[in-house]
């Protein structure tokens, strides 16, 4: 199938940190000199895909932006196969360095109020590595991507590419008027529990589960949403991943006085989110000295051989 939205090498899946703006990204966008150039709605294999918003920023620089994960209001995600429309728009559109967004709840054992070094809400996280959700390794089907696996298998050190944590470190630390609490990179070790377009958060036991397989393996557990880190690597792209901790894994606590959810998703971090997105896709450029696409790794052709071929016409 031909795709007939616009092209470029940089992209955002926006997510719940830019959800308190509503359809208003673009306006925020324009008061940051990003003009926002065109919307469209391509179609894909897989049936219409989501909004494609095409912009230019002040320095010239063009990305795109599907908001919220390439979600549609009242269509059930998996149902609609969402996540590979999302993914075969941006494959098409030739993006290499997706920014993807996501909050949501810290596992973290270390809660205790004196405990300065543990993950807690209101800071920022750039994940050292996340447990999967999918029940296979992904590709995009009807594609050449439908299963590469005997071909190029993707090996999952470094989901989140290393060079475009610390651009968003760097750029978070520019942020004009704000500061997080506490900014958890890479070396931190902080795991993401992928979680992707439920209705709902993930239940007691399953936090209370998390935060001791984190405190065993000294690697403390967020849970927020993000697509998939194989699809990204499968289609050759630099995922930069970040995450604001919007609460404890099961909610709020009575007696935390710092943070109030809607103030937070409403107030607070749609603008702050927003102009870090804003600034990391002005002016990042994609990385060299990562490992993302080594670790696409081909394989001897033998492997597909040993597989039954695909039916003759
Ligand atoms: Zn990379």
């Amino acid at each position: 199938m031909e795709y007939g939205g616009p092209r470029a090498a940089f992209a955002t899946l926006g997510g719940s940190p830019t959800w308190g703006l509503g359809d208003r990204f673009h306006e925020f966008a324009a008061t940051r000199g990003h003009e926002r150039l065109g919307v469209h709605r391509p179609r894909t294999p897989y049936g219409l895909g989501p909004q494609v918003e095409h912009y230019r920023g002040p320095s010239g620089r063009e990305f795109l932006r599907i908001p919220t994960y390439g979600q549609v209001d009242n269509e059930d995600p998996l149902l609609r196969a969402s996540e590979w429309k999302a993914f075969w728009i941006l494959w098409k559109a030739g993006v290499r360095v997706l920014l993807v967004g996501g909050t949501s709840g810290s596992c973290d054992w270390r809660r205790a109020a004196g405990d300065e070094s543990g993950v807690r809400p209101g800071d920022l996280v750039l994940p050292k590595s996340y447990l999967t959700r999918d029940t296979m390794p992904t590709g995009l089907p009807g594609t050449e991507l439908e299963f590469c696996l005997a071909h190029r298998v993707a090996i999952m050190d470094d989901p989140f590419c290393p060079p475009l944590a610390d651009a968003l470190r760097s750029r978070a630390a520019q942020l004009p008027d704000f500061r997080f609490r506490r900014v958890h990179g890479p070396e931190a070790g902080v795991v993401l529990n992928r979680w992707l377009a439920g209705n709902g958060f993930e239940s007691l036991a399953t936090c209370r589960m998390l935060e001791s397989s984190g405190r065993q393996t000294g690697m403390p557990i967020i849970t927020g949403d993000c697509v998939s880190p194989v699809l990204a690597r499968v289609c050759g792209m630099h995922l930069a991943y970040y995450h604001v901790v919007a609460n404890w894994g099961t909610g709020l606590e009575p007696e935390d006085p710092t943070i109030s959810l809607n103030r937070l998703y409403l107030e607070t971090l749609p603008a702050v989110a927003a102009t870090l997105e804003l600034a990391f896709l002005a002016a990042v450029s994609e990385p060299t000295t990562c490992r993302c696409r080594e670790l696409l790794r081909v394989r001897p052709a033998e492997y597909a051989r040993a597989m039954s071929p695909p039916a003759a016409e």
